[in-house]
């Protein structure tokens, strides 16, 4: 394989940049001539492509967001559209496309594959971790970290107050941004779109946990429940001590990625290569007890990532 190109799609990710930079200079040390492409799919169309020179990877291996930029093109679903995007890579001889984003970004690019023969991996990248077939996708672990750092800050300030504080976490539809800022930050109630909840039964919690003499509450509530603040009007009357929200928003998507999403963007990052240099197509990668691993690239929209029941029945009982 001769030349390659990178693209990000979809929602940006910490981590993002780790893994272009894994790609490009892995594929330059073969000899393969890589190209970015600039906004997703939006650039391939509008031919927002070049060719990555190591001095474009110098310096991104810690910076948050990807420099190749992302964007959403809903028209992309559009056959006519692939095909006038896909002679933009033809003409570059482009034989090889790595993907990184979420479902959405691996569906289209299984489908140049399908109608354009162009070999494409994908690789998860996404702080919501709601992709089956790996364990952790590239930005989740860094935007938990994020959490877990403003967990304690509002912490102190909850106990000062003798507060309940409600604070909604991203995810989308997935709960494990709630789950495990939960679980490793002593969150004391949790809320997400996997598992029913009853605000009756919270609001028991939180005021058994004052008739304990426990002067906070700190509850996760994921954005996939809905919004905090209606969690909260719900409440109201229920629980004896004084509320608030707080909406950690876009905050969670940005800064330095963490190390364990730089190692594996890092090692996803190579290991898309070595699949196109083998050959491979329509694969995507991910991670599960520490080992890379390959599923079709169509698992990550026909199978849904569960979350681990275990460690949800954990969090819950540790928050009582
Ligand atoms: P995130 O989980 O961060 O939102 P994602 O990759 O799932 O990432 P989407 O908005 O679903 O995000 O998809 C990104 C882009 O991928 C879309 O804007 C579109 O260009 C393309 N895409 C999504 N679904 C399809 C599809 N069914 N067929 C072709 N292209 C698609």
């Amino acid at each position: 394989m001769k030349n390659i190109a990178i693209l990000t799609s979809g929602g940006d990710a910490p981590g993002m940049n780790t893994a272009i930079r894994a790609v490009a200079k892995y594929a330059m040390s073969k000899g393969i001539t890589v190209y970015g492409i600039k906004r997703g799919y939006a650039g391939m169309l509008n031919d927002e492509i070049f060719e990555l020179t190591p001095k474009d990877l110098g310096g991104i291996i810690d910076r948050g967001g990807t420099f190749l930029l992302t964007a959403r093109l809903p028209e992309f679903k559009n056959p006519e559209v692939r095909a006038e995007a896909v002679k933009n890579l033809k003409k570059r001889e482009i034989e090889g496309l790595v993907v990184i984003g979420g479902d959405g970004s691996f569906h289209g690019a299984d489908l140049l594959y399908k109608e354009h023969g162009i070999k494409v991996i994908g690789i998860p990248g996404t702080i919501d971790n709601d992709i089956a077939g790996t364990d952790y996708t590239i930005g989740f672990d860094t935007t938990l970290n994020i959490i877990l750092d403003a967990i304690s800050k509002i912490r102190d300030t909850a106990t000062s107050h003798e507060r309940t504080y409600l604070i909604e976490v991203m995810g989308r539809n997935a709960g494990d941004l709630a789950l495990y800022s939960c679980l490793a930050g002593g969150g004391d109630g949790l809320l997400i779109p996997e598992k029913e909840f009853s605000i009756d039964d919270l609001a028991m919690q939180i005021n058994k946990r004052r008739e304990q003499g426990k002067l906070h509450d700190v509850i996760l509530v994921a954005e996939g429940v809905g919004s905090a603040f209606e969690i909260a009007e719900k409440l109201k009357g229920k629980v004896k001590s004084e509320m608030r929200v707080t909406v950690l928003g876009h905050i969670q998507r940005g800064g330095t990625p963490s190390g364990l999403d730089r190692i594996i963007a890092t090692k996803m990052g190579a290991h898309s290569v070595e699949l196109l240099e083998e050959g491979k197509s329509g694969l995507m990668i991910g991670i599960e007890s520490n080992k890379l691993v390959t599923y079709p690239i169509s698992h990550a929209w026909e199978s849904k990532k569960e979350i681990d029941i275990k460690d949800y029945e954990l969090a819950l009982t540790l928050g009582h």
